[in-house]
């Protein structure tokens, strides 16, 4: 529920308002906005009889959100969620935020190469994943703690924030260690306990979409997140399974300007895993800048033929060059 409060409503107008809710066993959650003043009420597990509440002093309207995610809408929270990854800042109006490196750190030698390719061309963010969630177990596993080390390194080394994922609660430690961004993958994210998890930490979280999971499953694993308290995450939309079988997901951008309308959290889009081509990333990356995304992730390695995870949607360092000379020209 929401409780939308005059203009001209009084700070003990709001108390009271606050008291009532709590006396309901409920807990008030003061909403900062510029356009107005509101309370949300959390903690119920069903519909709230707001008979005492809706005639008090200096209510405007009271209204019912029935949808199974409320912390992470614009109801609740209507200014843009800015989020901080190092001295990145992502979201609301801000530039586009350009996350880019090899699907897995295979070697120093891979991370720094592929490091220095993507901080050259302008990239902000570096990702290499350490712990990889592959189809099959006879496919690289990824280096672990091992990948993480080589993956700050690089980081390190070209001054860049980085970006991993974990898939399971006992990595959190170590990937907390070395990255900057955590990243929850499709396939974890509606792995719950993962996601509650994450909530209790101060830490940025990249929270890609399910393969087939709806926009409101992916806003309600999202709620689990800023449920624990933490705020600071950004949605990755990631392709989703459909019938087609050309390409490796179906590209969903729909999802971008949608999302911004229901919630105040960034999205970015990951045209490599969407697309599974290289020859597509490109043309659907200056799409999504184009719908509204505020950031992108791509893969990127310094020699895609010997890369040993997601080689045949990766760039190289002319091709990843070449996108972002094309997205100056967007102006993003
Ligand atoms: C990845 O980013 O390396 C990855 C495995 O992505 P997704 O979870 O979107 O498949
Ligand atoms: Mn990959």
């Amino acid at each position: 529920m929401l409780i939308v409060m005059d203009h001209a409503a009084t700070a003990a107008q709001i108390a009271a308002v606050n008291e009532s809710v709590e006396k309901m066993g409920l807990r008030p959650e003061a909403i900062p906005g510029s356009q107005r003043t509101a309370i949300g009420v959390l903690g119920n597990q069903g519909y709230i009889d707001d008979s005492a509440i809706r005639n008090l002093a200096g209510v405007r309207e009271v209204i019912h959100v029935s949808k199974p995610y409320k912390l992470v809408s614009r109801d609740f929270h209507p200014d843009s969620t800015i989020v901080k990854v190092g001295k990145v800042e992502l979201g609301g109006d801000l530039p586009v935020v350009m996350m880019a490196g090899p699907c897995s750190v295979e070697s120093e030698a891979q991370m720094l190469a592929s490091a220095c390719i993507v901080k050259q061309a302008g990239a902000d963010i570096l990702r290499g994943g350490a712990f990889k969630p592959r189809t099959g177990p006879h496919s690289f596993q990824g280096l672990g703690v091992e990948g993480l080390k080589l993956l700050r390194q690089a980081g390190d080394e070209v001054g860049m924030p980085v970006v991993t994922e974990v898939m399971r609660i006992g990595q959190l430690d170590d990937v907390c260690r070395y990255a900057d961004l955590i990243q929850i993958g499709a396939r974890n994210m509606q792995n719950f306990d993962l996601l509650k998890e994450v909530g209790k930490l101060k830490f940025p979280v990249l929270l890609k979409r399910g393969m087939s999971a709806t926009i409101e499953e992916f806003l309600a694993a999202a709620e689990y997140i800023l449920a624990e308290g933490n705020g600071q995450v950004i949605l990755c939309e990631r392709g989703i399974r459909t019938f087609e079988t050309a390409t490796r997901n179906t590209l969903d951008l729909t999802v971008v300007p949608l999302v911004q309308q229901m919630s105040h959290l960034p999205i970015i889009v990951d045209p490599s895993h969407a697309t599974g081509r290289r020859d597509l990333v490109p043309i659907m990356a200056k799409a999504a800048v184009v719908s509204g995304a505020q950031g992108l992730m791509i893969e990127v390695h310094n020699d895609p033929a010997q890369a040993l995870c997601d080689g045949a949607q990766s760039l190289d360092g002319a091709g990843f060059t070449q996108l972002m000379l094309d997205l100056r020209q967007l102006k993003f």
